[in-house]
């Protein structure tokens, strides 16, 4: 099958951080970590698994991160490569093991992509599987059998979704409704992340709350407060007008992207 695949090396990362601003094909081009190849079709490991055709895969920041190189070496030992990114994924079932009961074939999902001990078919859980918390999953740095990696696309083992097919726990699998659009399915994972963080504490009505922040994360939050309904006075600090239009759209009370904005607001506050 064709896929983007990622391959991390330290030479290519010293490479574009000494010459990237002039020679910018040290990101993207031919030099670059990435590269549309012909990779073998992942097979089902085992009859709780189930096989995925991407429809649409996002493009998350840390994706951006890693292809830039702005995420720091150091954090290798959790990930593994070369790898096919891509865990902002919509796909419809194409294959399912003996066992799975979430879903059927033909049916369109989208993915919790987190690798914890049950992907990893471990007998016993670590302690932050154990208790629900399973993004905080003990084993990010490998077991025995799979690679090192925290979330699907970032795991040498396991292909995401900028590829042609890819294989998930059914525990991973998240059924959607037949009226969520592709391109909004295709957002729950980026949506759930300003979800939780707001359901860890929910502003209450009244309130005033300031996100700083023109990226996906910063809507997510404001959509999030938004569709919990969720009465409070919202101030985004960004940096863009377009960010700003884009905060406006979800529910901002009032978009910062100036010096003097944020001065004049500084002076209506008691
Ligand atoms: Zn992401
Ligand atoms: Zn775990």
């Amino acid at each position: 099958m064709k896929a983007i695949v990622y391959d991390f090396t330290i030479p290519k990362y010293i490479t574009a951080k000494a010459l990237g601003k002039h020679f910018p094909s040290l990101y993207y081009g031919k030099p670059s970590a990435l590269s549309l190849r012909d990779v073998e079709e992942p097979e089902l490991p085992n009859d709780n698994w189930v096989k995925i055709k991407p429809i649409l895969s996002g493009v998350c920041g840390s994706d951006m991160g890693a292809i830039f190189y702005k995420t720091s070496p150091s954090l290798t030992p959790f990930n593994s490569f070369p790898s096919v990114l891509g865990h902002e994924v919509v796909g419809l079932v194409t294959e399912v093991g003996g066992d799975v009961r979430k879903v059927e074939v033909g049916q369109r999902i989208t993915i919790d992509p987190y690798i914890n001990c049950e992907v990893r078919g471990r007998k016993t859980l670590c302690p932050a599987c154990r208790q629900g918390m399973h993004s905080l999953c003990r084993y990010k740095a490998g077991s025995a059998k799979l690679g090192p990696g925290m979330i699907l696309g970032f795991c040498k083992d396991l292909p995401g979704g900028w590829g042609e097919s890819l294989v998930i726990h059914e525990s991973m699998a998240i059924p959607i409704s037949d009226t969520v659009s592709d391109k909004v399915a295709a957002m729950s994972e980026p949506l759930s992340v300003g979800l939780h963080a707001v359901l860890r504490q929910p502003p209450k009505n009244g309130e005033h709350v300031l996100v700083i922040g023109g990226g996906m994360i910063a809507y997510s939050v404001i959509a999030a407060i938004r569709l919990l309904e969720i009465d409070c006075h919202i101030t985004q600090l960004s940096l863009l007008s377009y960010q700003k239009e884009m905060g406006l759209k979800l529910g901002v009370n009032e978009g910062l992207i100036s010096r003097e904005d944020l001065g004049a607001l500084d002076r209506s506050m008691p």
